[in-house]
């Protein structure tokens, strides 16, 4: 195998030293490829979408075909002034002189995606890379196996052989993708595959994206539009049967309004799912056995205000509200990642405040408020990779915001011109003539002493 990525490698490398992946022209072409492979072929990635995770159209479209398509098409019509050098001002001393920051790309980059949103998490990074103008190496993720034999079945029908290709396998694969030298490497997954991925590249001083998860909390103000915030919540927490980064993972309400929440969120349930969520044709399924049982022990801890159901057949697990939960079960200390949502009855906003700041930085946050100033005290009292007030796990729809975690979350940002910036070198270069060079810059200081002093604002 090793010899293999090698090779693969070797090829990539010979792309990128050719300078073919530099010119608009190129990255622009292949944006509009990655946007007809995903409109084209839909068919083909809902077929495997429904395969990995029963995932219904609307939010196979909404979550990974149109939102690609999309993407690409935001960063095609960008691409040029994304490019184009900044101008900087150049010192007197320097002058005449011309100073600027251009934005090179960075080489070879490797990108490992994770299996909730399978063609999303591999083709988004993959639209930062081109737009970067890199060459890329796609390794999707094991979990969702339809997805992956789908990316490497169109990616090189449609894309750039020569600077794109697409590796599938498991952790041996990854394992030994990771042992080469890249020249950036974008990871979303765990927090805990994250420090092995970030271990592998500060090896080589890899730059590194790392977009992870975490427990990203709801507060429920008294002020809130109970209502409006239980449909929200609902909907991002049972979105894709709960396996969302971005999901809000527990809610913190206000002890005053908790009964008036609950019962509203348990009719949203009902409302979107119906009384038998296993038969709704729009909710998901937990992506394999070893996840279902994971999930399924989480429910063992608090009361269960609604749902409960199991089917390990079915690899469902009900839309479950969870109440009375022991601040130290397991269901409250790691990340659910599944259709469970535990509600915690908090006595003030600094209660709320201080759960979220006992555990390490989470990927989302999100208040439920009409009070603008308990919206700013949480603001100002926590952190997080993004936050969205009155709404919640939808943000990262938006590419003008940097999406991506803060601390255990994650670091780097990408989506839109964040994404660009991410994969390109900063490269500031100070431009000269070499018609004039006055003596005063150069030793012995003593000559010109008080003109160079003047000039340069030495004291
Ligand atoms: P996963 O199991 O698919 O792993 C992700 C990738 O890591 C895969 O390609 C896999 O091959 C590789 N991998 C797994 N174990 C490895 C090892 N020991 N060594 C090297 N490579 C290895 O996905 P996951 O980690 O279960 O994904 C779920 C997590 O990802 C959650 O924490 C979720 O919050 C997070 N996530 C974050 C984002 C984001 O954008 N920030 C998006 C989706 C998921």
């Amino acid at each position: 195998m090793t010899a293999e990525i090698d090779s693969l490698l070797a090829a990539r490398r010979a792309c990128f030293q050719s300078g073919k992946t530099r010119s608009l022209e190129w990255r622009a072409g292949q944006l509009a490829a990655i946007r007809a492979m995903v409109t084209e072929r839909a068919e083909v990635f809902h077929d495997a979408l429904w395969k990995d995770l029963r995932r219904n159209k609307v939010d196979a479209a909404v979550a990974d075909l149109n939102a690609v398509a999309d993407e690409a098409d935001y960063a095609r019509r960008r691409l040029r002034k994304w490019m184009k050098p900044q101008r900087e001002r150049t010192p007197f001393f320097l002058m005449p002189g011309r100073t600027t920051v251009q934005f090179d790309p960075l080489g070879v980059g490797l990108i490992v995606g994770a299996w909730n949103y399978p063609i999303q998490l591999v083709l988004s990074p993959l639209i930062a890379a081109i737009s970067g103008g890199n060459c890329a190496v796609l390794k999707p993720s094991e979990v969702s196996p339809a997805s992956a034999a789908a990316l490497a079945e169109l990616v090189p029908h449609y894309l750039d052989r020569d600077a794109i290709s697409v590796v599938t396998g498991g952790v041996e694969e990854t394992t030994a993708l990771l042992e080469q030298r890249w020249d950036h490497i974008f990871f979303t997954g765990a927090p805990s595959i994250g420090k092995i991925v970030m271990a592998a590249a500060a090896k080589n001083l890899t730059p590194v994206v790392l977009e992870l998860g975490g427990k990203s909390p709801a507060i429920v103000d008294a002020s809130a539009d109970l209502a409006v915030a239980a449909r929200r919540i609902a909907h991002g927490r049972w979105l894709n049967a709960g396996q969302t980064c971005t999901a809000p993972d527990y809610v913190l309400v206000d002890k005053t309004v908790a009964p008036a929440f609950l019962d509203r969120l348990k009719a949203a349930a009902l409302d979107f799912y119906g009384p038998d969520p296993q038969k709704s044709p729009d909710f998901g399924r937990i992506v394999n056995a070893r996840h279902f049982d994971r999930v399924k022990k989480l429910l063992g801890a608090g009361t269960i205000h609604h749902g409960g159901q199991t089917d390990r057949d079915d690899l469902y697990i009900a839309p479950t509200i969870l109440t009375d939960v022991p601040p130290d079960a397991p269901v409250l200390q790691e990340e659910i990642f599944g259709p469970v949502l535990p509600v915690i009855a908090v006595e003030s906003i600094d209660a709320a405040i201080a759960q979220v700041n006992a555990r390490p930085h989470p990927l989302g946050l999100y208040v439920f408020a009409n009070d603008g100033a308990v919206v700013e005290r949480i603001l100002a009292a926590t952190a997080s990779g993004d936050a969205a007030i009155n709404d919640c796990a939808v943000q990262p729809i938006i590419r003008e915001l940097p999406f991506g975690g803060v601390g255990n979350s994650g670091m780097g940002k990408y989506h839109g011109e964040w994404g660009f910036r991410a994969y390109t070198n900063a490269r500031g270069v100070l431009r000269r003539g070499a018609g004039l060079d006055p003596a005063l810059r150069y030793p012995p200081y003593s000559r010109y002493s008080r003109l160079r002093n003047w000039i340069m604002g030495i004291r």
